[in-house]
């Protein structure tokens, strides 16, 4: 079997790191590629030590010349390049069979649009990309021959559950049912939520994640997100998507079809079950993951979303169907929206519940429209982090 070079692009984070794990596992069939990073020089330095990767990648120059300073007269193979052209180099290069996506935000739009142009195997994380780029990102998929697999555990457990022949979902699927955990914020009074500190928001029950997807979780913004993510993957309409909470994160997400039958996909929660199942699709290899003990499962509960004080605590989730429904561009707005918001929250500049007023001022300050081209999109996303921004600005004032 030919070994699969793979490009892990964020590989040092918590995306990043669990793909490693599961590379490391499989050496005859995996090899290490090229590796990138934006500030943590030490971290990407140990794993080109471990990996000696062809290519390191660092998002801006010092970092960069850091890097190559560090690594040079060491023997390895490892080339350092820098800045946001070398991603996308890095992303479409001729040597690379399988990208792992997996830089958050953003930010990872052009270097997954490279590698979608390039027809790689692209293993999508970076769901922003995603949201953002929309029925651009299906086109270059479509246009340059990529496989588009999902990583996130509700799309790769909805794509596990799914008919192998993507014509006959429409025909047979009645909806898909996306789990949430409902995160760490779950049953706490929505009136209290506006004082809880960045540190409390983190702190997820069931996944160890980076700080922007765990911030999301406490808002209920990823399954926002998860939701336009699945919109756009799997091609149903939006009435057709649901989420129910699911706190233990057992069931992953679902599949219901015309006959009521509904199939899922369980495990523990790793995401090296989900990332092991996207680099060796469609086999199957270890994962490093804990089974699921059957016997010990205590409880498997589901809440729905509009009962015990959820729309309140919760009020965003329901942006991703208001965003579905109007023009294209407006989930790329959602999107700079909340990463400005995030941000801003993270560096104790708003309050948690300011987050959602800077969505929702955002959505009605900036005209969507239909993004024709990576331009437009890229003009929008900037119009709407202005706005954003500003609206930052009035809720520290
Ligand atoms: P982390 O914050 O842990 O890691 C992000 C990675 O992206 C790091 O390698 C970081 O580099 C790099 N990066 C950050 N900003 C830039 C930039 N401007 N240019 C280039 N590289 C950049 O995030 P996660 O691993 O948690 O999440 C990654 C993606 O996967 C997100 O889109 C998230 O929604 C999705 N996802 C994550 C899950 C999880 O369990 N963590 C589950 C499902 C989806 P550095 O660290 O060197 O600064």
């Amino acid at each position: 079997m030919k070994r699969q070079r793979v490009a892990v692009l964020g590989s040092t984070g918590s995306i990043g790191a669990n793909t490693l794990d599961v590379i490391r596992r499989h050496p005859a069939r995996f090899e290490v590629f090229a590796l990138t990073a934006a500030t943590q020089v030490d971290t990407l330095l140990e794993q080109c030590a471990a990996f000696q990767p062809q290519l390191a990648v660092m998002a801006n120059e010092a970092a960069g010349r850091e890097l190559a300073r560090k690594i040079e007269g060491r023997g390895w193979p490892t080339k350092v390049l820098w800045g946001a052209r070398a991603l996308e180099d890095v992303a479409s290069h001729e040597q690379v069979d399988t990208v792992m996506a997996a830089i958050v935000g953003a930010a990872g739009l052009a270097s997954c649009l490279a590698a979608a142009r390039a027809g790689k195997r692209l293993l999508l994380a970076n769901k922003e990309a995603l949201v953002v780029g929309g029925e651009l990102f299906l086109a270059a998929v479509e246009k340059g021959g990529a496989q588009l697999l999902p990583i996130d555990s509700e799309h790769s457990a909805i794509f596990q559950s799914l008919p192998e022949d993507p014509s006959t979902w429409p025909a047979r699927v009645e909806k898909i049912i996306l789990t949430a955990s409902g995160g760490p914020f779950r049953t706490r009074d929505p009136k209290s939520l506006r004082d809880v500190t960045p540190e409390e928001a983190v702190a997820h029950p069931n996944w160890v994640m980076g700080r922007k997807i765990s911030v999301d979780s406490a808002t209920m913004m990823n399954k926002a997100l998860e939701v336009i993510e699945a919109r756009y993957l799997f091609g149903l309409a939006p009435e057709r998507l649901e989420v129910v909470i699911h706190p233990q994160s057992v069931i992953h997400s679902m599949v219901q079809y015309h006959d009521k039958s509904v199939v899922a996909q369980l495990g523990t929660p790793d995401m090296r079950v989900p990332i092991a199942y996207g680099l060796a699709w469609p086999d199957r290899v270890e994962s490093g993951a804990q089974a699921l003990d059957f016997h010990k499962l205590a409880d498997m509960t589901f809440e729905a979303m509009d009962s015990r004080g959820h729309p309140e605590r919760f009020p965003g989730l329901a942006l991703a169907w208001q965003a579905l429904r109007a023009p294209a561009g407006t989930t790329a707005v959602l999107n700079a929206a909340n990463e400005v918001a995030v941000e801003a929250f993270l560096a104790r500049r708003i309050r948690f519940d300011g987050i959602h007023a800077v969505n929702l001022a955002t959505l009605s300050a900036v005209a969507a429209s239909n993004p024709a081209t990576l331009d437009d999109l890229l003009d929008l996303d900037a119009r709407a982090r202005a706005a954003a921004t500003a609206q930052v600005a009035r809720l520290q004032a």
